[in-house]
């Protein structure tokens, strides 16, 4: 599927639940979510059916995220059936990783093949005070389990939040050096009502190559990441940068909101049901969301939020 600007459309990201067992600062509101009906959800079947759609209309890759995608229920089975549908060459999934120690090991042999694991802080107190309620000795345990189980890729991602975290991020960077993995930074995106950072916190991507001046530049990896790799290190250190150097003009991505909502930009309000749609529907909207994807996702900073209409939980990131 190609959108009206040229771009091919081979990502889709899917978010099987709004739930999280976190309830990270920048991300979703203290009290949860706003509850909706369980009938208002995607079934499996229903996941399953638009994983169909999409892999027919050239969809090749899938992430699946959340909320928390570790908390629903039958992740296992829907990663298992997604990975099985015909044209799927990837199944990913992004993850705070403190259900791993279960669950590693079922979703590999599921063919999970690839993890994402949220990390922004490697200081206990920090990361129990931006989780609002987390362990970082779960994340620890979470990421040896990812480790054990052996995935092809593990990825930390870390949110760049100044004030906060951007004392760390040496340290951070650092764990390439011990571990095959990739650290990388994402610049914090003011979304719907998710918390209230000052200007301050929102720190464009050369502040890390400011504090990593040893980083040599790498080739991309087909990602959105620019890549750098320090000196002997096992892994690469990748930057995304949504609000200083936007690239909506490489931006392959549809995603599924557990709600059963298509959107074609992570910034826009704009949105397309499959919620109780059979095949052909799906495949109808899901083509309509990928041609009347916005050219890209407008101004993004302190004074001018998200247009998404929903903070990160309910979306998937
Ligand atoms: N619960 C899973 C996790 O923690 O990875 C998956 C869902 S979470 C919404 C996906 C990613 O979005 C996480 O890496 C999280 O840090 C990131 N994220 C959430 N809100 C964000 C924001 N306002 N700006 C930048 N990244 C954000």
């Amino acid at each position: 599927m190609i959108d009206q600007f040229g771009r091919s459309i081979t990502y889709l990201r899917i978010s099987v639940t709004d739930k999280c067992n976190l309830r990270c600062r920048y991300c979703m509101p203290e009290d949860g979510v706003c509850k909706k009906d369980h009938v208002d959800m995607l079934t499996e079947d229903e996941i399953i059916r638009a994983v169909e759609a999409a892999a027919q209309l050239g969809i090749t890759k899938l992430r699946i995220t959340g909320g928390e995608p570790l908390v629903k229920k039958n992740i296992v089975s829907i990663c298992r059936r997604a990975a099985a549908v015909e044209g799927i060459r990837e199944v990913c999934l992004t993850t705070n990783g403190l259900l791993l120690p279960q669950l590693a090991k079922p979703l590999k042999e599921a063919g999970v093949k690839r993890l994402n694991l949220s990390l922004d802080t490697l200081d206990p107190q920090k990361y129990a005070y931006i989780t609002r309620i987390g362990a970082l000795d779960d994340f620890r345990a979470g990421l040896d389990a990812a480790f054990e189980a052996g995935f092809e890729k593990i990825k930390i991602n870390s949110v760049l939040i100044g004030g906060f975290n951007d004392d760390e991020i040496e340290a951070m960077a650092a764990l390439t050096m011990e571990y095959p993995l990739d650290m990388r930074f994402i610049e914090l995106m003011p979304m719907y009502d998710s918390g209230d950072f000052g200007a301050d916190a929102y720190l464009p991507y050369s502040r890390v190559l400011e504090k990593l001046p040893q980083a040599v530049a790498v080739p991309k990896d087909g990602g959105v990441a620019k890549l750098y790799r320090l000196p002997g290190a096992k892994g690469n250190i990748g930057l995304i940068s949504p609000i200083s150097a936007h690239f909506c003009g490489e931006c392959n991505r549809l995603r599924l909101t557990a709600d059963g909502k298509l959107k074609p930009c992570l910034h826009s309000g704009d949105e397309y049901n499959i919620k109780g749609l059979d095949f052909e529907g799906m495949k109808q909207a899901m083509q309509d969301a990928i041609w009347n994807k916005p050219q890209w996702h407008g101004d993004l900073d302190a004074l001018h939020r998200s247009q998404a209409g929903r903070n990160m939980n309910q979306i998937g990131g």
